[in-house]
């Protein structure tokens, strides 16, 4: 495991109200095939994302599930993209058994998800707005009316769809930016919510970025989550495919993760993937 200092990727003297002593900064990380992946529980997250917002710099948080750490195997730029960020945090349970198995064991799942409803009870608590970006047209505005039900006071800074072109991307920048947001939920799916965020990180204005891919279909209602014995058994993939046979291009590269840790732990690590 090795400790990595979290720091913002723009350099500015703190400021005198940041608590963010140098020790607090240090998260381990482990590499899996290359991929950097923080060992992290949820408090800890949550803390990083105060510090960030505190900073008043831009951060980006990647959300790594197992179907990302297979592109970033293929996808150079991607992998870079992962590399880069000031936080991965490790999505899936199949992430968590593959690090096991590799004797590079994680704390536990921090899920996209699971962040974005934090994000939103912070908000609450701790004032600050957020902006919903990602999904199919009115999806956003649904799930953001369905989180200002279970956390009234919510401060939704603006929500547009995921399915604008590259014309009019730096019109979605802007409608960020002048939102005042400080967290922006990128909701596009792994790879194009990360190379948004990776592209445009210093115009958007926010603190923190992070990719929170299917949340909004779930927050809206549009798609059920899995049963909570089911995540907690690694069987949410399953879940996914029996409801969406389309997620099938996705759920397989679990068994592709499986077969990698499977060929490193039994043949020992490609030259280079650690
Ligand atoms: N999506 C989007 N823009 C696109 C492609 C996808 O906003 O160009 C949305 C899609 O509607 C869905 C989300 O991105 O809400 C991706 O969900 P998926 O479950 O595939 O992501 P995962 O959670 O597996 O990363």
């Amino acid at each position: 495991m090795q400790p990595e200092v979290i720091k913002p990727m723009a350099s500015k003297p703190p400021r005198a109200s940041e608590d963010a002593g140098k020790e607090k900064d240090v998260i381990p990380c482990v590499h899996i095939f290359g991929v950097k992946i923080h060992c992290v529980d949820m408090a800890t997250v949550l803390d990083a994302i105060r510090n960030y917002i505190r900073s008043d710099e831009p951060h980006f948080i990647v959300t790594a599930d197992s179907y990302g750490v297979v592109l970033a195997q293929t996808d150079e730029d991607f992998r870079a993209i992962i590399n880069r960020a000031d936080l991965v945090t490790p999505d899936s349970s199949g992430i968590l058994m593959g690090a096991k198995s590799l004797g590079k064991p994680l704390l536990e799942r921090v899920s996209g998800v699971d962040i974005a409803c934090e994000v939103c009870r912070m908000s609450v608590e701790e004032g600050f707005p957020v902006f919903f970006l990602g999904a199919a047209p009115g999806v956003a505005e649904s799930a953001a009316e369905k989180l200002k039900e279970s956390w009234p006071g919510l401060d939704v800074a603006g929500t547009h769809h995921g399915y604008f072109d590259p014309s009019e991307e730096a019109a979605v920048v802007a409608k960020v930016r002048n939102s005042q947001a400080k967290v922006l939920l990128a909701a596009m799916g792994i790879p194009r919510q990360e190379r948004f965020i990776r592209d445009h990180l210093q115009e958007l204005g926010v603190c923190v970025a992070m990719g929170v891919g299917g949340s909004f279909d779930v927050f809206s209602g549009k798609v059920k989550r899995a049963p909570a014995w089911m995540q907690r058994h690694g069987l949410e993939w399953a879940y996914r495919l029996a409801k969406s046979p389309r997620k099938a291009r996705k759920v397989a590269a679990l068994p592709r993760f499986l077969a990698l840790v499977w060929r490193e732990k039994y043949f020992g690590a490609k030259k280079g993937s650690n």
